[in-house]
């Protein structure tokens, strides 16, 4: 999908400046405003207001005016409208906020169920595993005795974390069987080395 950044106007007030005089014609209360907000989307997504302009047109002479071309008393008026932003401008910022507070939550979720699980070790078990060579990658559990645990490490590495899942495929743990003790493992999963546990 392309994404596009851009900027959009959207009216959210009309209405008529009383007392005014049209400074062509000089029809009295002929001046009507409309205010625009300008804000910014990426796509078609908005993300949150940037500005405002206004738009007076006399409805006798049709003549358009800027806001420096008014009077002060008109000026004034409608530097004193009240203004709302719609809730609608921010959507973009308040999805983005939804989309972290879903993946903060879900990180603490499989933080606490990893804690939990690597108590209990159990055959197929797969752990994720962070080395010190800023190398990632994981080993399966294929046998849990009174105090030792079996593994067989993933052949692969990867260079980030999200990247374990994409080599963490049965025929990639083919040759390298290392045997733990159970502390050992405890060690490793409290020194971060052993970084997710997963249960099928
Ligand atoms: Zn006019």
């Amino acid at each position: 999908m392309m994404v596009l950044i851009g900027v959009q106007d959207s009216n959210i007030k009309n209405g008529q400046i009383l007392d005014s005089k049209c400074p062509k014609c000089e029809s009295k209360n002929s001046l009507n405003f409309s205010i625009y907000r300008r804000y910014t989307h990426l796509t078609l997504i908005p993300l949150f207001p940037i500005g405002k302009y206004v738009n007076i047109e006399c409805s006798n002479c049709s003549t358009i005016f800027d806001y420096d071309d008014l009077d002060k008393n008109s000026q004034l008026q409608l530097k004193n409208e009240k203004l709302n932003n719609p809730i609608w401008m921010y959507s973009g910022c308040i999805l983005l906020v939804l989309a972290i507070t879903f993946f903060i939550n879900n990180y603490i979720e499989s933080k606490d169920e990893s804690a939990i699980l690597i108590k209990t070790p159990a055959k197929g078990d797969i752990y994720h595993l962070k080395f010190s060579n800023g190398y990632y990658s994981s080993m399966r559990i294929d046998q849990v005795t009174k105090d030792s645990i079996y593994t067989t490490h993933n052949d692969y590495d990867a260079y980030l974390p999200y990247e374990i899942k994409d080599i963490d495929k049965p025929e990639n743990y083919s040759k390298r069987t290392i045997h733990y003790s159970k502390s050992e493992i405890a060690n490793l999963y409290k020194e971060g080395e052993i970084i997710e546990v997963l249960r099928k």
